[in-house]
């Protein structure tokens, strides 16, 4: 997908927010869900994304959606700190698939990092076992101040 083209409202952060699949989730308020990546690149790999967006990534989101997206990533990754005590945290996302972007709902990776720890592969590494991402989603969720 170009970065061009029609928000779909099947996308698997659309179903997530409708409770229609699995997450496990580290936060949420009026405009922003936080859960684990099930693709994890580094332990504590956590999304963050709008809860009422129709945008497919960052260029065509509504500023007034962005505002509180940006604010949700932040309080997430002190969050993240917080609770795996990482020694540097990456946040990124992407925008469209050549840029590496596979769910068309936007959103930011908070990724924490860890001297000596190599980070693995976007979109290429195996499923984490949900349970253990219910375990680290909760404390994460425990540290959100
Ligand atoms: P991107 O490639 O930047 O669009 O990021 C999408 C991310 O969503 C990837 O890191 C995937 O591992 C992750 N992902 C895909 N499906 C799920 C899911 N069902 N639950 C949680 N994370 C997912």
């Amino acid at each position: 997908m170009s970065l061009d083209g029609t928000y779909d409202p099947d996308n698997i952060f659309a179903k997530i927010l409708r409770g229609e699949a699995p997450c496990a989730r580290v936060f949420e308020d009026d405009h922003v869900l936080s859960f684990m990546d099930v693709f994890p690149q580094t332990k504590g790999h956590t999304l963050v994304i709008p809860k009422h967006s129709t945008a497919r990534n960052l260029l065509e989101e509504d500023p007034q959606i962005l505002s509180p997206l940006i604010l949700g990533v932040q309080r997430v990754a002190r969050a993240v700190r917080a609770a795996l005590e990482p020694d540097g945290v990456v946040i990124t996302q992407f925008n469209g698939a050549v840029a590496g972007q596979t769910v068309f709902h936007p959103h930011f990776h908070i990724l924490p990092r860890w001297e000596g720890v190599a980070v693995g592969r976007h979109a290429a590494g195996g499923m984490a076992d949900l349970n253990e991402l219910k375990d680290l989603a909760g404390k994460i969720s425990a540290k959100i101040a």
